[in-house]
């Protein structure tokens, strides 16, 4: 089975909200960490326990119908945060605020309320789908169980939801097995449309899909994104799909928001070095771009021990002595792009930022 062609072709984003716009998401001093098992010796000897620190602080706001990229290395707490927006996983401290909502907070019909407006798609649909229902009972039971529709509306609107990510009305009869990787995303964002929510949290959407499909999935989303004004947060490691799909875009570092910035700002003027670094070294990208900046030397630290003060010191081709004693905070610049970075601030009085720790 083929998808059906898409009646709207691809382009860039979207005219992105005013930066004024009140934000639908605002998240404040979210930090999570993952305790980890203590072995016998460790407990004997009285160790503490140790723990992964996966989010620290994460400040960020996504604004009413904008798409807000989210990139970074592997194990930078990308995941963790998309998954502790959508309550999958509980957060140590700080807020998640949705529409004024106090997220955390959400218990019962409220939280459920909160899951059909905040709809996260998934890397694999294949594992959250019943391999038993074909997508047609997958799409009913959605739009039942929420009583999103009048049972004898059902059937067009199952209909029209298949229409909607470009899949054949004779999709509703099939099994999951039966698609292939590139429709089964196509069946997990129709499932998530059934709940016509406000906003999608999509979790490396299409990295496991081959670049042809990637391309078309990407699309689709961003067609989507601007028929159904939703609000996208695309966590994401590929930049260019970022850079194709964002209207800003936050940076993720060893579980810190390093620098927001429009796309446009972020990939033509970052201003973080790690952004710099992660520019340098993308595939794909403009090649004199990469070569103006500086690319990230040594190896990612480990969560478990992360560097004090800036968590990027000890890769960062500035580190000065400040960097080691004082963590940087996420401020605002008047142009509205946000940087944690002490190079960004007014030296200490008698600072100097030549002598690296
Ligand atoms: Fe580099 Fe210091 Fe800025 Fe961190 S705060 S990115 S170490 S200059």
């Amino acid at each position: 089975m083929t998808a059906v062609p898409s009646p709207i072709p691809p382009r860039g984003p979207a005219t992105p909200p005013t930066p004024d716009a009140a934000p639908l998401l605002s998240v404040r001093g979210l930090t999570k960490t993952f305790p980890v098992r203590q072995g016998l010796l460790d407990r004997w000897r009285g160790q503490p326990r140790a723990a992964v620190q996966a989010l620290t602080d994460v400040q960020l706001d996504v604004r009413r119908g904008e798409t807000l990229g989210i990139v970074g290395e592997s194990g930078c707490g990308k995941s963790t945060l998309a998954r502790t927006l959508v309550r999958l996983m509980p957060a140590d401290r700080g807020s998640v605020t949705y529409a004024g909502t106090d997220v955390l907070a959400l218990q019962g019909p409220a939280l459920r309320r909160y899951h059909r407006q905040v709809q996260m798609i998934f890397q694999d649909p294949y594992s959250s789908l019943n391999p038993r229902m074909t997508v047609g009972q997958v799409l009913r039971e959605a739009l039942t169980v929420h009583r999103l529709r009048p049972p004898h509306e059902i059937p067009a609107r199952v209909t029209e939801l298949l229409n909607l990510v470009g899949l054949p009305p004779e999709a509703a009869g099939r099994l999951p097995h039966e698609f292939s990787g590139g429709q089964r995303q196509r069946v997990g964002i129709a499932r998530a449309l059934a709940l016509e929510p406000e906003c999608l949290i999509a979790d490396e959407l299409v990295s496991a899909l081959d670049v042809s499909v990637q391309a078309q999935v990407v699309n689709l989303l961003l067609e989507l994104q601007t028929r159904l004004q939703l609000t996208v947060l695309f966590v994401a490691h590929d930049l260019r799909l970022v850079q194709h799909l964002s209207h800003r875009v936050a940076v993720m570092y060893l579980g810190r928001v390093v620098e927001i910035a429009d796309t446009e700002t972020l990939f033509s003027a970052p201003s973080h070095p790690y952004t710099q670094g992660l520019l340098a070294a993308a595939p794909g990208l403009d090649p004199t771009r990469r070569r103006a900046q500086p690319a990230i030397v040594g190896e990612l630290p480990s969560p478990l021990r992360v560097p004090s003060g800036c968590a990027f010191r000890t890769r960062c081709p500035h580190a000065f002595a400040r960097c080691e004693t004082e963590r940087p905070e996420l401020r605002a610049r008047t142009d509205g792009q946000q940087v944690a970075c002490h190079l960004d601030t007014p030296p200490l009085p008698e600072e100097t930022r030549t002598a690296r720790p």
